[in-house]
C-alpha cells in the first residue's frame, strides 16, 4: 500500500468525520478509520449503518453487537481475518429514531453518503465487493446500476462495475431468525470464500 493511499483514506475520514448533510444525524461521528481493515483488502463488504450498540459505539464496524457476534462467526467460518477485509456501510453515520433506537436509512441519507461510498471503492479498489443485506445491494446501484435482488441472486458470484460482487444477507438476529438463518449464512459464505480464491 502506497503512502498516497493512506494519506488520501485519512483526508476521506476527515470529511467524513466534519460531513453534516443529513440533518438527524448531524450530532453522529461517521465510522470510518483505520478500524474500517486494511486498505489492500481481499474483500470489502458494504452493510447498511453503523448500529446504536455496535459500530458507532465501539468505532469498529459489525462489533460489539449481536450482528457484529454473528458476523464474526461468519468471518470465522471461513477463517477470514478483519486485517483481510475491509468494511463499510451505505451510510457512514448511525441514524436513530427519535426514541434513540437504531433506524434504516433514508433514501436520501443513502443518496447524502453515495458519494463517499463511490470514493472509498474508488481509493480501496477491491477485487471484491460483499454487499450485505438489501439495503446496501440497493445503495450500490447509485454508483452503478444493476439489476441484481437478495431473493435471486444471494450467495452468487456476480460482475458488477469491474470487479465481482458477492450480495449477502444481513446477519442480524431479526434476519436470522426470520429470513435466513446462520447455518445457511455460513454456507453463503463459502461462496465467498471461493470468491475469494477465484480472483
Ligand atoms: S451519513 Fe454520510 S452523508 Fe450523512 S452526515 Fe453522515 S457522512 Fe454525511
Amino acid at each position: 500500500m502506497t503512502n498516497s493511499k493512506l494519506t488520501r483514506f485519512g483526508q476521506l475520514c476527515g470529511e467524513a468525520w466534519a460531513c453534516t448533510r443529513c440533518p438527524r444525524m448531524t450530532e453522529r461521528r461517521a465510522v470510518l478509520g483505520p478500524p474500517n481493515g486494511a486498505l489492500a483488502p481481499l474483500v470489502m463488504f458494504i452493510a447498511e449503518a453503523p448500529g446504536r450498540q455496535g459500530a458507532d459505539r465501539t468505532r469498529t464496524p459489525f462489533h460489539g453487537d449481536a450482528s457484529g457476534a454473528n458476523f464474526e462467526k461468519l468471518l470465522h467460518s471461513i477463517a477470514l481475518r478483519r486485517e483481510e477485509i475491509f468494511i463499510t456501510n451505505s451510510v457512514l453515520c448511525s441514524p436513530r429514531k427519535p426514541s434513540g433506537a437504531n433506524d434504516k436509512p433514508t433514501r436520501a441519507e443513502i443518496s447524502n453518503c453515495s458519494d463517499f461510498l463511490q470514493r472509498q471503492i474508488e481509493l480501496i479498489d477491491p477485487p471484491l465487493i460483499a454487499t450485505i443485506g438489501a439495503v446496501a445491494l440497493d445503495a450500490i446501484k447509485r454508483i452503478e446500476p444493476h439489476d441484481f435482488s437478495l431473493k435471486q441472486h444471494a450467495a452468487r458470484i456476480l460482475d458488477w462495475n469491474g470487479r465481482k460482487l458477492v450480495p449477502l444477507y444481513h446477519p442480524s438476529p431479526q434476519v436470522v431468525i426470520t429470513v435466513r438463518p446462520l447455518e445457511q449464512q455460513i454456507r453463503d459464505f463459502r461462496t465467498l470464500a471461493a470468491a475469494i480464491k477465484g480472483r
